[in-house]
C-alpha cells in the first residue's frame, strides 16, 4: 500500500500537467499512450519531507511513480556513486537520457541518468516490448 498522499488542488494540477506537457517526466511517454491521466510526481517523495508544492511536483507515469517509490538517490552503475536521480523539473532530459538507435531503451548518459534508468526499472522488458510496437506504428521515440 502506499501512504496516503496529499491532496492537490485541480489549479495547480493543471498548471503542472501544462509545464509537463502533458507526459512523464522521466520516460517521455504522452497521456495519449497511456489511454490514462499521469501521476503527480512528488520529486522530493513526501516519505522524504517533499512538499505539495509546484516546485516538487511534475507528471510522471504510473510505471516510473512506482518504481520509484520513496528513492530520492541511487547507484549509478558504472562509478558506483550514489547520485540523486533525475529532477524532471529543474535538469534537461536530452542531457542525462538518450534513446537507443531502435528506439526501445533510454540511455543514461550521466550518473544521474544511469542511476534513474536502474531505480525506475526504464528499460524492463515489459515497457521495451511495448515501446517496440510504438515503433514499429511510426509513433515512437517522441521527437523533443
Ligand atoms: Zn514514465
Amino acid at each position: 500500500m502506499s501512504p496516503a498522499k496529499s491532496h492537490v488542488p485541480a489549479a495547480l494540477r493543471k498548471r503542472v500537467a501544462q509545464q509537463s506537457r502533458y507526459r512523464c517526466g522521466y520516460c517521455l511517454r504522452s497521456e495519449e499512450l497511456m489511454g490514462m491521466t499521469m501521476t503527480l510526481d512528488h520529486i522530493i517523495p513526501e516519505a522524504a519531507g517533499g512538499l505539495t508544492v509546484q516546485e516538487n511536483l511534475w507528471l510522471a507515469c504510473r510505471r516510473c511513480n512506482e518504481f520509484k517509490g520513496t528513492q530520492t538517490h541511487a547507484y549509478d552503475p558504472q562509478t558506483g556513486d550514489r547520485v540523486a536521480l533525475f529532477n524532471p523539473r529543474w535538469q534537461a532530459w536530452n542531457e542525462h537520457f538518450a534513446w537507443s538507435g531502435d528506439g526501445t531503451e533510454i540511455l543514461g548518459l550521466t550518473a544521474c541518468g544511469r542511476a534513474t534508468v536502474i531505480a525506475l526499472q526504464m528499460n524492463n522488458s515489459e515497457i521495451v516490448v511495448t515501446r517496440r510496437l510504438w515503433v514499429s506504428a511510426g509513433w515512437w521515440p517522441p521527437q523533443e
